[in-house]
């Protein structure tokens, strides 16, 4: 009986402090502030070097300084970075958080984004934003993945958090991977919405999970400036590979 309360114990533990490795699962020490084992800390680096300097993805050829979306068609935000690049393990665990509902995910994704954020980024934000999910798709998924990393990220550095009454999506979306380079920027026209109240002067800081055309951070970015943001920059989990 005792054995059992105390697996018991562990179990809710868990779901409050996750303590095990965001990639493979393997248990770790309360105390860590990283949510990676070594093994997978070493296999998967953060995105650091070698990058295109608007978009965050790691270039193909190390000596050119955008990749080819980028140098093709113009961003509304300043500058975008993401912890790894869309693959393996990592994509495994982005959907294991949203379509298994895997809540302590959220807690686990925001340690390594803030620690990516301290070690990586020099951007002096106001206010940090979470891509909105259309009230639709909330329903159906039951929590915005991302709302839940940004809501620890924030806390963290005591930074100001907007929800929907900043930025908001005004029209139901066709799931982005199911969609060409063109579709996903048609797909994305008038889709948000932004208050000139909260926003004007503003640096803010957008954060998604996956970043692949860059369409919903440039969607959201044109509304951002439109209503007087000062500037806009994004990080996200995981990034597609540039060309
Ligand atoms: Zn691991
Ligand atoms: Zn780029």
């Amino acid at each position: 009986m005792k054995g059992l309360v105390l697996d018991l114990w562990k179990h809710l533990l868990a779901l409050v402090y996750p303590n095990f490795c965001l990639l493979c699962e393997e248990t770790l020490d309360y105390s860590n502030d990283k949510a990676l084992c070594p093994h997978c800390e070493s296999a998967h680096p953060h995105l650091r070097e070698d990058l295109c300097e608007l978009c965050g993805k790691p270039l193909a050829d190390p000596f050119d300084s955008r990749c080819f979306d980028c140098g093709k068609r113009p961003h509304f935000y300043e500058e975008g970075r993401s912890i790894w690049v869309y693959e393996g393990l990592v994509k495994q665990s982005i959907y294991d958080y949203k379509y298994k509902k895997r809540k302590e995910y959220g807690l686990l994704f925001a340690k390594e984004l803030i620690r990516y954020y301290n070690e990586t980024i020099r951007w002096e934000v106001d206010m940090v934003l979470p891509i909105p999910l259309h009230k639709h798709r909330l329903r159906e998924r039951g929590f915005n993945q991302t709302e839940l990393m940004v809501k620890h990220f924030a806390k963290s550095f005591d930074l100001q958090m907007g929800g929907k009454k900043v930025l908001w999506r005004n029209k139901p979306t066709e799931p982005q991977k199911t969609l060409s380079d063109k579709g996903r920027w048609d797909n994305m026209q008038d889709a948000f919405f932004a208050s000139k109240a909260h926003v004007e002067g503003k640096t803010i800081l957008l954060i998604d999970d996956i970043y692949t055309t860059g369409s919903t951070m440039d969607a959201c970015a044109k509304v951002l400036k439109i209503q007087g943001a000062k500037a806009v920059y994004c990080l996200s989990i995981a990034i597609g590979r540039g060309m």
